[in-house]
C-alpha cells in the first residue's frame, strides 16, 4: 500500500506573511487527511511556512536546489542550506525550470543527486510537451527523463524519491490529462523504475500526477491505481481547494 502524497507548488507567489496565513488556514483542513501533505514554497517563504506548519502534518519543501553544495553560484541555493533550515522536500525538474530556466535531464539528475545527498526527499518532475504527445513519443520522453534523473540513485535512496508525471500541456492551462492518460503515463514511469530497481521498488514508489488538478477532478484522477497523489499548482493557493484535493486522496 502506497501512501498518497498531495503536494502544493506555490511557484513564485505569496509574501512570507501570506504563506504563513495559508499554512495556518490549511492546518485544520488537512489534519485528518489520509495522505502526506507537502507545500513547496519559494525560498524566501520557507522559514515562515515551516514555523506555521510546526506540529502539524504539513511538510514543507523547496521548488529547486543547486547541484553543488557550495561555491561561486551567485543567486543559487544549495540542498544543504535547505536541509539546514529544516526543509524536508525539494522539487527537481519542474517543467517551468526546464522550459524557462534551461534545466536539462542532466542538470535535473545533478539537482536530484544533491537533494538526496542532503537528506531531502526529492519530488522529481517528468512530462512531455504538447508537441511530443502529438508526435506519439510521450513514452520515450518520460522514460528518458526518468532514467537520466535516476542515474546513480541507489535502491535505498529511491525510497526518498517521488516522481510527479506532469504533462507540460496540462500545467497552468486548465487542460487536464484524462484519468486514463494520467494512469497510463504513471504506469510507464513505474515500469521504467521496475526495470532499473525491480518490481518491489517500483511498487513502493509514489508516482503523482500534476497538471491542472483541482477540487473537481481530483477524485477521478486519484482513483486510478497508478496515481498516488498529485502535484498541485494553481489550486494549492486556495486553502479550500487544496484541502478538498487532500481529502480526495
Ligand atoms: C505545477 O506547477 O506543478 C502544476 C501542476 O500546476 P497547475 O496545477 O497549476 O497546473
Amino acid at each position: 500500500m502506497r501512501t498518497p502524497v498531495i503536494a502544493g507548488n506555490w511557484k513564485m507567489n505569496l509574501l512570507p506573511a501570506q504563506a504563513a496565513a495559508l499554512v495556518n488556514e490549511l492546518k485544520p483542513l488537512c489534519a485528518g487527511a489520509n495522505c502526506d501533505v507537502v507545500l513547496c514554497a519559494p525560498y524566501i517563504n520557507l522559514p515562515a511556512a515551516m514555523a506555521a506548519a510546526a506540529g502539524s502534518n504539513i511538510k514543507i519543501g523547496a521548488q529547486n536546489c543547486h547541484w553543488a553544495t557550495e561555491g561561486a553560484f551567485t543567486g543559487e541555493v544549495s540542498a544543504n542550506m535547505l536541509r539546514d533550515i529544516g526543509v524536508e522536500y525539494v522539487l527537481t525538474g519542474h517543467s517551468e525550470r526546464r522550459t524557462l530556466f534551461g534545466d536539462t535531464n542532466e542538470t535535473v539528475r545533478d539537482r536530484t543527486r544533491a537533494g538526496l545527498d542532503a537528506g531531502l526527499t526529492v519530488i522529481l518532475c517528468v512530462g512531455e510537451v504538447l508537441q511530443e504527445r502529438q508526435q506519439g513519443i510521450t513514452y520515450e520522453v518520460v522514460r528518458l527523463q526518468t532514467k537520466v534523473a535516476l542515474e546513480g540513485v541507489s535502491a535505498e535512496e529511491l525510497q526518498r524519491v517521488i516522481i510527479a508525471y506532469e504533462p507540460v500541456w496540462a500545467i497552468g492551462t486548465g487542460l487536464t490529462a484524462t484519468a486514463e492518460q494520467a494512469n497510463e503515463a504513471n504506469k510507464w514511469v513505474r515500469d521504467c523504475v521496475a526495470e532499473l530497481y525491480g518490481q518491489a521498488a517500483a511498487d513502493a514508489l509514489v508516482v503523482q500526477y500534476g497538471g491542472s488538478m483541482n477540487a473537481a477532478n481530483a477524485a477521478e484522477l486519484l482513483a486510478k491505481p497508478d496515481v498516488d497523489g498529485g502535484l498541485i499548482g494553481g489550486a494549492s493557493l486556495k486553502a479550500a481547494d487544496f484541502a478538498a484535493i487532500a481529502g480526495a486522496a
